[in-house]
């Protein structure tokens, strides 16, 4: 009886301590789980913050880092897998580098499936799941074969090679990962984008070595180039940029962004009516920061809305100075395409004009050409309404994007603005000349007004106005000029 109670009680001991193993295994298992994600996590700060480290961030994140890279050591193969393609990911990657350390040759590539969002949005996640599936099991099996191999992000993929890839082999390793893939019996296309950094030019630790080749994949698609590398002093242009960015809310509320005005001239007339807001920054520390580069920047940051809000402020506010002051003239401003996304940017116009009450078509907006081609259905719903308010509208830059004439037929603009790249070799080139004249031929045809900008001299001035130009804009008539310098001017541009 005594031997049973025995049996019995060591049983109930062994389940119980079971369960108790079983758990510490649950709870050991969700602390792994928590753990790989912390480290992606701050694998992915880490890399963000060390664009920082440069100057700006403070030292602290160093041990932070050093515990980083002990744990990522101490972490179960599992976690370096990426599931769905089963390549190593991030974690796995620096992990494998770091193992491999010091690497002072070889090549790390950076491939990106341009908007590969597309596939996925167009076809759904489980064929871009396929997609991405092909994509690894062709790069397991190139010819040229790398040492390692990654899946990064959801597109991302990185390679490393033992030694140095020359250009030819990259432009001939992105043709054989171009070839079209068929899936479900549909032929896809895909174009790809590559960062690279040559490890024997630039010595670095694993987590820079990544940062680099992220850098590189930027510059890629910011100059919409197929390859680009990763350069020494990029370090210091990105922490220009990251600076930029981090400075520009304070820059336009502490009045170091202003607008200057260049005024276009009416060919008819030989007057001015109209204007176009150009912005200005005076940073404290960079010095003159030209929109050209700040305002990619605040589009890239997702700060847009906030440039352009503070532009139509500014300018609708000038614009209610200048009518109280007998100035009546119709200001441009320009917009970015990102705006357009906004469902609200029509009421916020009229709710602005009502507010300065002033007439609609006392207002322009220009919209580059090139962006807006990028993504036409959402911006043309959005163009459609700013026009029905009555506010003018205008494309910029054209013949810098893809679009034709006739297809700028279905949206509702007003001008077009023929860009100055247009007037570089019209003292040369002939056929230019040609190109030149038929666009404003067949626009002002279409029912646009056509202005040129960027005139610089009488003699371009004149062969434009023979070719039927409405309106011109340039140094040739007269420069960005800060509010009141305009209005000093206002009675000789104007004619009165
Ligand atoms: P854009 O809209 O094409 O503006 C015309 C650019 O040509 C301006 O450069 C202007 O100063 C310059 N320009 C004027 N006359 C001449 C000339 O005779 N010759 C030459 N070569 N250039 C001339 P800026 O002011 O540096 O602006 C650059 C670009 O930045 C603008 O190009 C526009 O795309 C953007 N930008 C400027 N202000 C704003 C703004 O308030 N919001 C947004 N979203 N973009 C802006
Ligand atoms: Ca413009
Ligand atoms: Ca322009």
């Amino acid at each position: 009886m005594f031997e049973i109670g025995l049996v019995v009680a060591s049983l109930i001991l062994l389940i119980f301590s079971l369960y108790i193993l079983q758990a510490k295994y649950r709870s050991l298992r969700s602390q792994q789980k928590f753990l790989a994600q912390l480290c992606t996590q701050l694998e992915q700060q880490k890399i963000e913050r060390q664009a920082l480290d440069i100057g700006i961030v403070p030292q602290e994140f160093a041990p932070l880092y050093h515990t980083l890279d002990e744990l990522l050591k101490a972490l179960p193969a599992s976690v370096g897998k990426d599931k769905l393609t089963g390549l190593v990911n991030r974690v796995g990657l620096k992990r494998a580098l770091a193992s491999m350390m010091p690497l002072t040759q070889g090549t790390l590539v950076l491939i990106d499936i341009y908007r590969f969002r597309y596939v996925n949005d167009l076809f759904g996640f489980v064929f871009g799941d396929i997609l991405l599936k092909q994509f690894a099991e062709r790069l397991n099996s190139l010819s040229l074969s790398p040492r390692l191999i990654a899946r990064l992000n959801g597109d991302e993929f990185c390679l490393y090679y033992e030694q140095a890839l020359t250009e030819e082999q990259l432009i001939h390793l992105r043709g054989r990962l171009q070839v079209p893939f068929s899936i479900k019996n549909t032929p896809v296309s895909v174009k790809l984008q590559i960062g690279c950094v040559h490890l024997h030019e630039h010595h670095a630790d694993t987590s820079q070595m990544l940062r680099r080749v992220d850098l590189a994949l930027k510059k890629a698609r910011h100059s919409r180039s197929a390859i680009a590398y990763y350069a020494a002093n990029d370090d210091i242009q990105q922490l220009r940029e990251l600076r930029i960015i981090d400075s520009l809310p304070k820059g336009l509320q502490r009045n170091q962004v202003y607008m200057v005005y260049q005024a276009k001239q009416d060919i008819a007339t030989g007057r001015c009516f109209q204007v176009e807001a150009l912005m200005r920054w005076e940073h404290d520390e960079l010095g003159v920061i030209s929109p050209g580069e700040f305002i990619p920047l605040a589009e890239y940051a997702g700060m847009i809305d906030l440039v352009s809000q503070w532009a139509l402020d500014q300018v609708l506010a000038q614009q209610a100075k200048w009518r109280a002051a007998g100035i009546q003239l119709c200001v441009a401003v320009n917009l970015s395409t990102r705006d357009l996304d906004s469902e609200t940017l029509p009421q916020e116009i009229a709710a602005r004009l009502a507010y300065y009450q002033l007439p609609p078509e006392s207002l322009m907006i220009e919209i580059t050409e090139s962006t807006l081609m990028a993504d036409l259905t959402k911006a043309v719903e959005t163009l459609d309404k700013i026009r029905a308010l009555g506010v003018r509208l205008a494309i910029d830059d054209f013949g810098t994007g893809h679009s034709s004439l006739a297809y700028l037929k279905h949206l509702p603009v007003n001008e077009v603005k023929i860009d100055k790249a247009f007037l570089k070799d019209l003292e040369q080139d002939k056929p230019s000349e040609y190109i030149l004249e038929a666009s404003i031929n067949i626009a002002k045809k279409l029912g646009y007004e056509v202005t040129v900008e960027g005139i610089e001299t009488l003699e371009i001035r004149d062969r434009l106005v023979a070719m039927g130009v409405d309106t011109l804009q340039g140094m040739y008539y007269a420069k960005p000029m800060r509010a009141a310098e305009l209005e000093m001017n206002w009675a000789k541009l104007h004619h009165i």
